[in-house]
């Protein structure tokens, strides 16, 4: 075939490839451009699922008379002039491409009326070259786009529409997500002449929880803790799920970054991050979080309907995103963290009982849930379960372990090569875990537990004896509130000999470096702790990290747990809390149960 230039719809409908999926995409695109618009009131006319209709009407600035061609052509857009601006978008379109496809693919019509005109004007394309009619019309201030009939004239794009009642579904998943990126829009979703959900727009930042209430439900909005951090320029607020609630499906977790919806790989994974060891298996936390940047930090030219961004300092962004959840789950610890605010400690209730403005989060953990009974598996950095089903899992992995333990090594007959009975043998000698606990040893017919604490104590010492900690700026400091008895010198003067540097600074501590490798360490805990220690050998601070430190993927247990037990003579056993077992008694009580 000899090159030709492709006809204008026929260009439209290959770009319409790109953003328009289904009704909910025309939707999106659509409530953007009213957005950008500067509406404050929306209305959202569907029939059928959007397979025959979707109607937006908006009370933002319009478009002229001369510029409604414009609107429907492709690469015409009123939202960037030059490439520098696309490094600073402000608004939620910029491509000028989504008015031009989606009237390739549908019968569109765009009817519009800026303040300074007193008439309005209709518009609409037509035939190959999508030639562009302009007739008067009847419309109050603003513009209603009209998208009747999608993919009529793309029959294979119209076979992958699904039925009236999925694609609504889709609809209303969009309102949501648009409706909770700008409390200040009144919206309205009417669905076959029928009023489906009105939203008033909200003014005051006191009344914005309602708008939550309204879309998330009573009960969900009722376990929402409010967090509002900022740090330089990034600032996250928002609502999470308190400690101890959640959902069995994540079908609500909402992220906006610029008041753009976003599902992005960083900040979830983030998010996930700071909720980790708070939740029981296949359950997911819930949350609305606002992320704002200034838009030169941010690249949002990278995907065509938008998802996904790019951040300049991703590390940071995530690093920030993680400490300001993380922080906000644990505020309800011994350390208010910075964001709350010392007027935090004031208020206990929900977020709902405390106004907006006061909001922070003063969290009482639930018992149920409380760090201490959910047990930690080095081996994959986590904390597993709550302390029920864990503790059942535990023992019945210990009872399978001390059987082996206690069976002969392996018979002569079975064992034809001297070499392979040795090296049984000496598996046996290797002890066995119980995973996130401690070990068990076999030693001179005797069974005991070695607690993991010694383990870490031991990898601690190995590590501050040898060489003095070499520090590393954490790249967010963290900050905790100081507790008016301590010795804030002495503490300081502590946390540097383990590699700290803690200074004080108004009524709070904050912890500006940390020993190379042991950034994600719990800080605040290990601070408390510090504070709380009254001996101060090395030997006793060392304890005292040891309470929280959590021994990462790149350590091998197997090896520290080995060099701890021939490192102790068998004596001194008891005086370092490596007890004996009594593992038949257990054993039987367990099976007798
Ligand atoms: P983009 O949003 O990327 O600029 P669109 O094709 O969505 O491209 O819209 C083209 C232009 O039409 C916009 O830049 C804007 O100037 C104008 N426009 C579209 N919808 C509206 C609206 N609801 N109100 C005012 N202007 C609009
Ligand atoms: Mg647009």
């Amino acid at each position: 075939m000899p090159i030709k230039v492709l006809p204008a719809r026929l260009a439209n409908q290959i770009a319409a490839g790109e953003v328009v999926e289904r009704p909910a995409s025309v939707l999106k695109e659509l409530l953007e451009n009213s957005i950008d618009s500067g509406a404050t009131q929306i209305t959202i006319d569907v029939e059928k699922g959007g397979h025959k209709k979707i109607k937006v009407t908006d009370n933002g600035s319009g478009i002229v008379k001369d510029e409604l061609m414009l609107a429907l052509s492709r690469h015409a857009t009123s939202k960037v002039a030059e490439l520098e601006d696309l490094e600073h978008i402000a608004t939620l379109g910029f491509r000028g491409e989504a008015l031009a496809s989606i009237s390739s693919v549908s019968r569109l019509t765009l009817t519009s009326r800026p303040e300074q005109q007193t008439e309005a004007w209709q518009a609409r394309s037509e035939g190959r070259d999508m030639q562009v009619l302009v007739e008067p019309a009847a419309h109050p201030q603003g513009t209603s786009v009209e998208v009747l009939d999608l993919f009529f004239n793309t029959p294979a794009r119209r076979k992958f529409l699904r039925t009236e009642k999925t694609e609504f579904n889709h609809i209303e998943t969009l309102f949501t997500r648009i409706a909770l990126s700008r409390f200040d829009v009144g919206m309205k979703l009417l669905h076959n002449g029928k009023l489906v959900k009105s939203l008033p727009a909200i003014t005051s930042d006191d009344e914005q929880i309602k708008r939550i209430q309204q879309i998330c439900g009573t009960s969900v909005s009722q376990d929402f803790l409010y967090l509002d951090s900022q740090y330089q320029q990034f600032r996250l607020l928002g609502w999470v799920s308190r400690p101890g609630a959640f959902r069995s499906v994540n079908d609500t977790q909402y992220v906006f970054v610029n008041n753009r919806m976003m599902r992005d790989k960083l900040i979830l994974h983030a998010i996930r991050q700071a909720f980790e060891g708070q939740l029981p298996p296949d359950k997911f936390p819930f949350f609305v979080l606002y992320l704002t940047l200034p838009h030169h930090e941010v690249d949002v030219n990278v995907h065509p309907a938008k998802h996904e961004v790019r951040f300049h300092q991703a590390r940071l962004v995530h690093d920030f995103i993680y400490s300001a959840v993380n922080d906000a789950l644990n505020s309800g610890g011994a350390c208010a963290v910075e964001q709350a605010g010392p007027e935090a400690t004031a208020d206990s209730g929900s977020a709902l009982t405390a106004k907006p403005a006061s909001q922070r989060h003063n969290y009482q953990p639930d018992r149920d849930y409380i760090k201490p009974l959910q047990s930690y598996t080095p081996q994959t950095g986590r904390y597993q379960g709550s302390y029920k089903s864990q503790s059942a899992t535990t023992i019945e992995e210990a009872a399978g372990n001390y059987t082996q333990l206690m069976r002969p090594p392996v018979s002569q007959t079975d064992v034809p090569h001297p070499e392979h009975k040795e090296s049984a043998q000496a598996k046996y000698s290797r002890g066995f875990e119980v995973p996130g606990m401690g070990w068990l040893l076999h030693k001179q017919e005797q069974v005991y537990f070695v607690p993991m604490q010694n383990l870490i104590v031991h990898y601690l010492q190995a590590r501050y004896l040898t060489e003095s900690p070499v520090s590393q700026p954490l790249l967010l400091p963290v900050s905790v509130v100081k507790n008016s008895q301590i010795d804030t010198e002495t503490l300081c003067h502590n946390a540097a000999r383990i590699g700290m540097k803690l200074e004080p600074y108004h009524n709070k501590l904050i912890l500006k470096q940390v020993p190379v490798g042991a950034r994600n360490q719990r800080w605040q805990d290990i601070i408390t702790a510090l504070s709380d220690a009254d001996e101060c050998t090395l030997a006793s601070l060392l304890h005292c990290l040891a309470r929280y430190w959590q021994l990462d993927g790149q350590v091998d247990t197997q090896q520290l747990f080995e060099q701890y037990t021939q490192s102790v003579a068998l004596e001194n056993f008891a005086e370092q809390g490596i007890v004996p077992v009594p593992l038949h008694t257990w054993l039987q009580e367990f099976h007798g149960n």
